[in-house]
This record gives structure tokens, C-alpha cells and sequence, in this order.
């Protein structure tokens, strides 16, 4: 049985993180879904900031979605803070603003599945069930030299029923948790260091001396591209933002103007005579500038970008005429309070040196 070194590994080892240092079922949840896709040096900063502005389901179920999102900025994957606030508001109505015990129960919660379930339920109630993650499907396909495909059903019910053989009651969430932290520094997908691993000696991939041969690799996915052009268009001291729609990629998310495809510059003064009130097509009273490409790569599609940035003085751009369809002119202190989604990093970082106004000057790509 792996349980008394794995246990005894951790009580030496294990990683002093904030979430653990005070645990409520409340903040496990919030750990494990900030945690989902994201390292832990970079949750560490957002998970204390999240606790102290939603420090309960109420609170969090109450928030505006627009503050939320803003807490999240960076964290990426913002369907995971809609669930959040979605899982709250579920809380609240169902289970009295308390997350329950039952694993099942935490499963009709929106946003927890089956590996959340088992994490909140072991680490923060105690209660004997495995929390099965590609972690744990790497050490277990090690520990026994399981030929395992990670993003198969097959081999998460396979690790599921092992780990369930050896997870102890009386302190399931440590022995999950120790699992967690084996894959995260020892156990690793490329290296791992079985030269200090626990379970070394019941390990039978290191035995064969084939680690990196289990578990075995995920098939390559074709993931379709986007092609889009970004506009920052500022008028004078501030700069023109949208608010994405409530459903679908990046839901309630601020962006920039976004088109299709991607644009050259004509193209863009092209797009801007047709469609921003503008009243400079004779004059040149205004920038235009190539800002680069970017690409982001969400789970399921890549997005190349290229982003140019636009200069109106005041005095040429008609507020009034502009269509809302396109969005609307925010200050920067406005804009600072807007969640942008990751994607456009490249492009939102640049906002702060950008936000001053130019007055009239030539064309330039
Ligand atoms: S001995 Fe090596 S391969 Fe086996 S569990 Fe430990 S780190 Fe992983």
C-alpha cells in the first residue's frame, strides 16, 4: 500500500498554500476552480483578493457579474467564474448559503464535477473519496504500468477505482491532496524525480525503467483558426469598448472593435469611413498604427490576431452618431474597471501608455 509513504511524504513536504491554511468548504471550492488550468503561483495572488471581496456564497451570489469578472482578469477560462457566481446563487437557494457534504449533492451544483467534488468533500469534510485528476491519472498509470489513454473515460474509471481501494478514512483529503502535490513536483509529465519519489519503490514503470512511457499520449487534436483584426480606437482621452454577449466564447467580457479576417491598413480606413462618424476622410486628422500580432489559444480554437490602434481628436468624431452596435467611449478610469479577456493582453496592456491625446497628424501603416 502506497498510503503510509505517501502520507508521511506530505506531512514533510507539502506545500504551505493559503487555501490550505484555513480550510472551508468554501474556499476549497474556490481554490480548486481558480486552480483548474491555472498554476498555483498565479492563483496565489487572485485567491486571497476573490476571498476578501466574496468572502461567502451570499456575498459572491450577490456581486455584480461585471465585478466578478474583473477579479478574474488574467485567470482566463472566464466560464469558470460564471459558474462560480451561477454555483453561488445554487448554493444559496438550495443548501441555505452552505456547500454540503455528499459528493453527490456537490455535484448538482453548477461548475462542480466529479474531481471538484471529490476535492471539496475529502479535503474540506473528510469524507473518504477519491478527487481523480490528470495528476492522479499520470501516478497511478506509473505506480502500475497501466497503459492508459488520460483523456479516456475508461482510464478515469480505472485510476478512480484504485484510488478508492487506497485512500484512508481517517484523512482522505490529505492523501488526495499529497497526490496533487506528487504530480505537481515529483511525478511530472516530462521528468519525473523518482530518485526522491515516495512510492519509488512501488512503482513498477520506474522498475521497467519506461516512466515517460505511461501514461500513454492524449491524440492530437486539429484545432481550427480564427483570423481577426483589433481596433483600439481612441477619441481624444478615451477609447471605444464593447461588452461581448451574455452566452457563447468569452461571455460578458469588454473587447475592442473586432473584425474578421485580418485587415491591412487600407482596409481599416476603409472600415473606419463606413462605419465610425468621423469627419476626417479628406484631412488625415488622425493616427493609425500597426500594434502586431498576437495569437491566443483557447481549448478549442486559436485566434491570430492583428491589432492597430486609432487616434480621433474630439473635435472630428460625432459621439452622437456612433452606431452602439459598435460600442461605447469609456474614460480610462472607466476602462480600468473593465474585465478584458486574455486574449487581447498584447493589445489591453498598451491602453495605459496610450490614453493621451493626439492632436492632428498624417496617416501612417
Ligand atoms: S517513481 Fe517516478 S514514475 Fe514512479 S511515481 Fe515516483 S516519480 Fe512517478
Amino acid at each position: 500500500m502506497i498510503q503510509e509513504a505517501l502520507l508521511e511524504w506530505f506531512d514533510g513536504h507539502h506545500r504551505v498554500l493559503p487555501w490550505r491554511t484555513d480550510r472551508t468548504p468554501y474556499g476549497t471550492w474556490i481554490s480548486e476552480a481558480m486552480l483548474q488550468q491555472t498554476r498555483v503561483v498565479t492563483v496565489l495572488d487572485y485567491y486571497p483578493r476573490f476571498l476578501q471581496a466574496f468572502p461567502d456564497p451570499f456575498a459572491l451570489s450577490q456581486a455584480n457579474e461585471d465585478t466578478v469578472l474583473k477579479l478574474w482578469e488574467g485567470l482566463g477560462y472566464y466560464s469558470r467564474a460564471r459558474n462560480l457566481q451561477r454555483g453561488a446563487h445554487y448554493i444559496c437557494e438550495h443548501f441555505d448559503g452552505k456547500l454540503p457534504s455528499d459528493p453527490k449533492l456537490l455535484q448538482t451544483i453548477p461548475g462542480i464535477g466529479p474531481y471538484m467534488a471529490g476535492a471539496i468533500a475529502s479535503q474540506a469534510f473528510n469524507i473518504p473519496v477519491p478527487a481523480v485528476d490528470g495528476n492522479c491519472i499520470r501516478i497511478y498509470s506509473r505506480l502500475h504500468a497501466l497503459p492508459l489513454v488520460p483523456t479516456e473515460r475508461s482510464a478515469y474509471n480505472e485510476v478512480y477505482a484504485r484510488v478508492l481501494q487506497d485512500i484512508p478514512s481517517d484523512n482522505p483529503g490529505d492523501f488526495n491532496e499529497a497526490l496533487m502535490d506528487l504530480g505537481a513536483t515529483i511525478c511530472t509529465p516530462k521528468s519525473p524525480r523518482c530518485e526522491i519519489c515516495p512510492l519509488a519503490a512501488s512503482c513498477s514503470a520506474m522498475l521497467l525503467g519506461k516512466q515517460t512511457d505511461f501514461p500513454l499520449p492524449k491524440p492530437k487534436r486539429i484545432i481550427p483558426i480564427e483570423e481577426h483584426t483589433i481596433l483600439k480606437v481612441f477619441v481624444g482621452n478615451r477609447v471605444l469598448v464593447n461588452k461581448r454577449p451574455n452566452k457563447g466564447l468569452l461571455a460578458g467580457l469588454f473587447e475592442y472593435v473586432d473584425l474578421p479576417g485580418q485587415l491591412s491598413s487600407e482596409e481599416v480606413v476603409s472600415w473606419v469611413h463606413e462605419h465610425l462618424p468621423v469627419q476626417c476622410a479628406q484631412d488625415n486628422h488622425y493616427d493609425i498604427r500597426v500594434l502586431g500580432h498576437a495569437h491566443h489559444i483557447f481549448t478549442h480554437l486559436r485566434w491570430n490576431i492583428l491589432g492597430y490602434e486609432l487616434h480621433f481628436s474630439e473635435d472630428h468624431f460625432r459621439d452622437v452618431e456612433l452606431n452602439s452596435s459598435l460600442g461605447m467611449l469609456v474614460s480610462e478610469e472607466e476602462c480600468a474597471q473593465l474585465a478584458f479577456p486574455t486574449a487581447l493582453s498584447a493589445y489591453h496592456a498598451a491602453s495605459t501608455t496610450s490614453f493621451t491625446h493626439r492632436p492632428k497628424s498624417k496617416n501612417q501603416s
